[in-house]
């Protein structure tokens, strides 16, 4: 749980506290409650905006509801049934959904997962390559950006979940990737392993925007943003005309501590760029389509899945604190259970 609402500032691992309770491995007669051994967890940034005191007042921050300090907080998870009263799920099933940040969730009415086939891949690769940041990736590169083979495009956070997918995707499509990403070592990565045709560590630039030019020296076509701030605003003055700008998340603002900046508006205008913001779950209908097509590119190495592992649930404060200081590389996962 966290203690108190997290407002403006970065998270801490003292903001968490564990609790335990216990838990009788039986649901009541008659409920459709379902409970879930939680397997893995997913560590996702977006989860600091339900922390802070406005999103439990007013859904302005995320789609998602606030976190109550002392309760438990919900997210994306990997778990396997130990007893249920909904006849849709049996003991032994595993299922994907919505559970907690805990070992075992008690699912109420057992409606906020679906089962899961793991098709003989890790059951990890869920919450990632095959889960929604994938999703989030596929969603918001062909359906927002609408690439064209050639194109120049240009990803921020590359080295994360979301990040690296997107300069995958781009490569295997077509275009021309260069990412940014916060240390030397997933530079390398994404230069190395990952296929990026260059990349570089925005932390050692002192001007961004003739880092750009540097960089793209004929423009920017597509900006996959991940960050916001002073990366948005200096892309915004690299685009061609007609490119497109996918804002997926603003983690730069997420914690209130960066300097807020704007693009300048009157570049969007002139160059007629379209900048749109989207939400993995406007792409959900399309999941199964998804994970057939990301299957067969695992199936045939086609893509590189990058994951960041930590084990057992006392390691969730750090896991998610370290995803504001870049600790990460790949999706951060958190391993609660052996299967
Ligand atoms: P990541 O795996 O990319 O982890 C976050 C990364 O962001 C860190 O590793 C770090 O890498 C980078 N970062 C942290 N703080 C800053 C900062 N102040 N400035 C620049 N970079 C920073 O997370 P995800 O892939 O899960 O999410 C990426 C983005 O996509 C987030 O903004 C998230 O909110 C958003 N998102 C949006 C969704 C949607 O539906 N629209 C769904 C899922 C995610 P580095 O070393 O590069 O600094």
């Amino acid at each position: 749980t966290v203690k108190t609402h997290i407002d403006g500032s970065s998270p801490q691992e003292s903001d968490f506290e564990l609790k335990t309770a216990a838990l009788h491995l039986s649901v009541e007669p008659g409920s459709k409650d379902v409970i879930v051994k939680n397997l893995y967890v997913s560590i996702d940034p977006y989860q600091i905006n339900r922390m802070k005191r406005v999103c439990s007042s007013q859904k302005l921050v995320s789609t998602a509801d606030g976190i109550t300090p002392g309760q438990a907080i919900s997210a994306n998870g990997i778990g396997r049934v130990m007893a249920s009263g909904n006849p849709e799920f049996e003991k032994d099933d595993l299922v994907v959904g919505l559970i907690n940040w805990e070992e075992y969730t008690i699912v109420k009415g057992g409606n906020t997962f679906r089962k899961l086939d793991p098709m003989g891949f890790p059951l990890s690769y869920h919450l990632g390559v095959l889960g929604l940041s994938g999703l989030t990736a596929y969603g918001g590169f062909f359906e927002v950006c609408k690439p064209k083979k050639g194109e120049k495009v240009f990803v921020s956070a590359a080295c994360g979940s979301v990040g690296n997918l997107v300069g995958q995707y781009a490569k295997l499509f077509g275009c021309h990737v260069v990412g940014c990403a916060g240390t030397k070592q997933k530079v390398e990565l994404l230069k190395g392993k990952l296929g990026f045709d260059d990349a570089f560590n925005y932390k050692e630039e002192a001007d961004l925007k003739s880092t750009l030019k540097r960089y793209f020296p004929d423009g920017i076509d597509i900006y996959f943003d991940n960050v916001g701030g002073k990366m948005l605003e200096a892309s915004v003055a690299n685009m061609n005309p007609f490119g497109r700008i996918a804002v997926c998340g603003i983690i730069s603002e997420y914690t209130g501590i960066g300097e807020r900046v704007a693009p300048d508006m009157i570049d969007i205008v002139y160059k007629r760029l379209k900048v749109q913001g989207f939400l993995v779950i406007d792409y959900l209908k399309g999941m199964d389509d998804f994970i057939s097509t990301m299957s067969n590119h695992l199936s045939t190495d086609k893509i590189h899945v990058l994951e960041d592992i930590s084990q057992g649930v006392e390691s969730i404060p750090s896991a998610f604190v370290g995803l504001f200081r870049g600790d990460n590389v790949g999706k951060k996962v958190v391993k609660v259970a052996d299967e």
